[in-house]
């Protein structure tokens, strides 16, 4: 497991982990992505929807550029325990294209 130390549209520094097969984890579930959810270099998010909790990286989470750091981390929170309360909880499924 990688962790990456992302740049944030408020310059906070999130964390996106990758697997050692190159696969990311979503920062809101932990389920396997194909793709980053947010690009490593400039922090840009992908716009696709994880597979697994249905949220939208850069939309779903989106937090004003002005936001003090701790928001982009406490938003993953905060829609982890909104999933979860509404029965999403559980082990992180895999997601493969192929299925
Ligand atoms: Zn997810």
């Amino acid at each position: 497991m990688t962790s990456h130390q992302v740049t944030m549209r408020n310059g906070e520094l999130a964390e996106i982990r990758e697997t050692d097969d190159g696969k990311f984890l979503c920062p809101i579930c932990d389920a396997e992505v194909p793709q980053t959810p947010y690009d490593l270099k400039t922090g840009k998010p992908s716009r696709e929807w994880c597979p697994n909790c249905d949220h939208q990286w850069g939309w779903d989470d989106i937090i004003p550029p002005d936001s003090p750091p701790g928001t982009i981390a406490r938003k993953w929170r905060e829609l982890r325990e909104q999933w979860e309360r509404n029965g999403g909880g559980g082990s992180p499924r895999t997601y493969s294209q192929a299925d």
